[in-house]
């Protein structure tokens, strides 16, 4: 995620803007119908709210230059690394977190994503290529992160583009 350089949310921590209480649509005063403007004839949905008769409402994280890792398995999800101003800084920490302690409700395949599972080169092209990856892929040597796994295809791609040609029809 790109955030403010000096964002501060605490690691682990599910973002609170998803968890916010709903309120009454006020189009449709909650019952979900779409009225006509004849009577009260229900025509249908109500269009604000989809019938629900309530909006959902939810604060994206706000946006900077900063370099963030998220897991976003549920919602917008939760930090699972510091700030760093670049995505090469972002890349080395996620490479090797050292003995930071990731949240007791971190899921455990984003532990064990940040336990050395991949090298600084495979965060790095997730990072600044598609910016996620899947959680993890079963292949025939065994289970590989999907940093791990997307990561060097990233990577294997990117060699092809400057390969040299070898042979030409
Ligand atoms: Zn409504």
């Amino acid at each position: 995620m790109r955030v403010p350089v000096d964002f501060n949310w605490p690691l682990g921590e599910a973002w609170f803007g998803d968890e916010l209480p709903s309120i009454e649509c006020e189009l449709c005063n909650g019952t979900g119908k779409k009225w006509s403007t004849d009577g009260a004839t229900s025509k249908g949905e109500c269009e604000l709210c989809d019938g629900e008769g309530e909006i959902y409402l939810n604060l994206p994280l706000p946006e900077g230059d900063g370099w963030q890792m998220w897991e976003t398995f549920s919602g917008t999800g939760s930090a699972i690394s510091p700030v760093f101003s670049t995505p090469e800084d972002l890349a080395r920490w996620l490479a090797d977190p050292g003995d930071t302690k990731l949240s007791s409700k971190t899921p455990s395949f984003v532990k064990w994503w940040t336990s050395k599972t991949a090298t600084y080169e495979q965060w790095l092209a997730v990072i600044t290529g598609p910016g996620s990856a899947c959680s993890h892929v079963v292949t025939k040597d065994g289970i590989l992160s999907g940093v791990q796994h997307e990561g060097d295809e990233l990577i294997a791609k990117k060699s092809d583009r400057v390969l040299p040609v070898e042979i030409r029809a």
